[in-house]
């Protein structure tokens, strides 16, 4: 049944572009009414000349039509009053506040962090960072992985890695994968690799610091982090603690193209990192026997993204049954980079 509740989270993912902030955080949402599973919502605009307000509408009719329950949406614009305007800017004021922010961690011996984030879980995020990662290896890069996903911890299986870490002298010693990449995961920790970890926000915040700074990474030229899925505040606790240098963002054409794109934005905006490009996967397919591209989702429009945010497409990669296989037995070592390198070079560019 849809309640106001869910309205509300849908509309958390509609973005004013020229603000950077979602409309609910910035307290546009006026009204919400619902009768008989049509909605109706008011929308209270900065000014009446606002041009973007036809787009908010259009952003926010398209969500809300895709919730499970609803028959019809109308959205209604209208204009903030001083009061409501008041708020907003207090809002915004308060969003320039650096000094919110929880202090950074050092940097130590790792020349660069880039933090691989996505929508949500399933569009290839940890198939992303483990291919980055053996590309960058085969680039005789020093390479480790922080799997930051600790509640869902894929990246020990990928690369076939079961060792547990141990400690020495009171630091984490990391087990390495064939290629020398050095992996930190809850995976690792736990006794059965299936096991689930049911934690909540704090505990996973300070188990992702400790992998941080607790592991003896050594001197690396990247340290990778494979985030949780999705833009809310476990992934913004991750980014705020760990001095990363930028983001990559994973899509799939099947996601709802301008939400992750939107939300990547509004988090680097707030944490002043730069998103390092834009990776579409699961963009087309192969066929085997003529090696035509198919493109299941209709026209890629990773690189209109990319475009629309001013940061590097750095590719889209076809849906490969060798890649599913590859990291399904441990095996991304042995799989054929050859679609992501392109990727690689991009990147380090
Ligand atoms: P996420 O980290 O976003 O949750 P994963 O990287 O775990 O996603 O990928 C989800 C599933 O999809 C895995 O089984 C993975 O092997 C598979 N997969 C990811 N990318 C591709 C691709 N390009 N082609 C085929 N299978 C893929």
């Amino acid at each position: 049944m849809i309640t106001k509740e869910s309205v509300f989270e849908t509309l958390k993912n509609v973005v004013d572009p020229e603000l950077g902030m979602d409309i609910v955080t910035l307290g546009m949402v006026r009204e919400i009414a619902i009768v008989d599973e049509n909605v109706r919502v008011v929308i209270a605009l900065t000014s009446d000349k606002c041009p973007l307000g036809e787009r908010i509408k259009g952003d926010a009719e398209r969500l809300l039509k895709g919730l499970a329950g609803v028959r019809g949406v109308t959205i209604d614009l209208s204009v903030m009053t001083e009061d409501e305007r008041n708020r907003l800017l207090q809002i915004l004021k308060e969003k320039k506040q650096p000094s919110q922010l929880p202090e950074k961690l050092p940097k130590k011996s790792i020349k660069r962090l880039i933090a691989i984030l996505s929508g949500k879980g399933g569009v290839g995020k940890s198939s992303v960072t483990a291919m980055l990662a053996v590309g960058l290896a085969e680039k005789g890069f020093k390479v480790g992985i922080l799997d930051a996903d600790i509640t869902g911890p894929s990246i020990p299986k990928i690369f076939g890695v079961i060792e547990a870490p141990f400690v020495l002298e009171g630091k984490i010693i990391p087990p390495q994968s064939k290629k020398g990449i050095k992996i930190m995961s809850m995976n690792l920790l736990i006794p059965e690799e299936d096991a689930p970890v049911i934690w909540r926000g704090p505990l996973v915040s300070s188990a992702i610091k400790q992998f941080y700074m607790d592991v003896d990474w050594g001197e690396l030229d990247y340290l990778l982090i494979d985030l949780p899925p999705g833009t809310s505040d476990a992934q913004l606790t991750v980014l705020q603690m760990i001095p990363v240098d930028g983001i990559i963002v994973v899509t799939s054409p099947q996601e709802l193209a301008g939400m992750i794109v939107g939300k990547a934005v509004q988090m680097s905006k707030m944490l002043a990192v730069p998103i390092l490009g834009v990776v579409e996967n699961m963009s087309y397919v192969k066929c085997p026997n003529c090696n035509y591209d198919i493109n299941l989702f209709g026209t890629s429009n990773g690189l209109t993204l990319a475009q629309k945010i001013n940061t590097k497409f750095l590719g889209s990669l076809p849906i490969d049954p060798l890649l599913s296989k590859a990291c399904d037995e441990g095996k991304i070592e042995g799989y054929d980079i050859k679609y992501f390198k392109p990727v690689v070079e991009l990147l380090i560019k």
